[in-house]
């Protein structure tokens, strides 16, 4: 496992050179007269802020990082690479109500019974395809074969493909992470809402990057629409004459 914390403050150049391992499970090294593959199969855990201050999204202190720090805090993370990681979760603070709950969450142990189930679903799933051992090695055939999502499942993914605008790298991800959703439920199927699931942990570049980045674009078309029905009320208030039965 390999852990990196505070995932923008490494230099870009080191995190894109994570695509290659993270894609393929190798490192190659080519020189002028050799080439050469060492096996890198590990799992990626990054932890980072969503501004440079931290507090962006907060529910009660308040960022005080510009649009233009934002997207250029943001933009050390490239796409192709975000697309990369399967999960993505925006943790919010924890507040003293639930840090002094009494009401204990579900134990360790249970959710450890049940991942130890969905990954011997996996194992009997592919034990006919050497090499492949769990649902996040499935090639594009693999995911067809085990990860077709029901119908209203299908659907909702086209839609969220198109709105998002999502790569075929971030479709071939969802599917692997709903199947595992699937498994670790005990379900067959891959049912509509287990492609929601995978879609809501999906959606940190989509959602969190775009909204930053046309942020600023917002603001200024904000306040044209405003500017445009400030002229529009105006020209209203003048050609139209003001109707006798308003009492004071
Ligand atoms: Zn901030």
């Amino acid at each position: 496992m390999l852990f990196l914390d505070e995932l923008p403050e490494f230099p870009r150049s080191v995190l894109e050179v994570l695509r290659q391992p993270l894609e393929d499970r190798v490192i190659s090294i080519s020189r002028a007269r050799y080439a050469t593959e060492y096996p890198a199969s590990f799992m990626l855990v990054a932890s980072m802020n969503p501004c440079p201050c931290g507090y962006y999204g907060h529910p009660k202190k308040q960022c005080v990082c510009t649009d233009y720090q934002r997207i250029n805090y943001m933009s050390r993370i490239s796409g192709p690479l975000l697309d990369r990681i399967d999960l993505q979760v925006e943790v919010q603070p924890v507040n003293f109500d639930q840090m002094s709950s009494k009401q204990p969450g579900e134990p360790s142990a249970a959710i450890r019974e049940r991942v130890i189930k969905a990954r011997a679903i996996q194992s009997l799933r592919f034990k006919n395809h050497p090499g492949v051992h769990c649902n996040a090695q499935m090639t594009s055939s693999l995911l067809h074969q085990y990860a077709e999502p029901d119908s209203a499942g299908l659907e909702k993914l086209r839609d969220a493909m198109e709105r998002m605008n999502m790569s075929a790298r971030a479709y071939d991800r969802i599917l692997k992470v709903a199947r595992t959703i699937a498994d670790l439920e005990g379900s067959v199927t891959v049912r509509q809402y287990h492609i929601m699931e995978a879609i809501g942990n999906h959606n940190l570049y989509h959602d969190n990057y775009y909204r930053i980045s046309y942020s600023s674009c917002q603001l200024f078309l904000g306040f044209g629409i405003s500017f445009l029905w400030v002229i529009l009320l105006a020209i209203r208030l003048i050609t139209q004459p003001m109707p006798n039965n308003i009492s004071a």
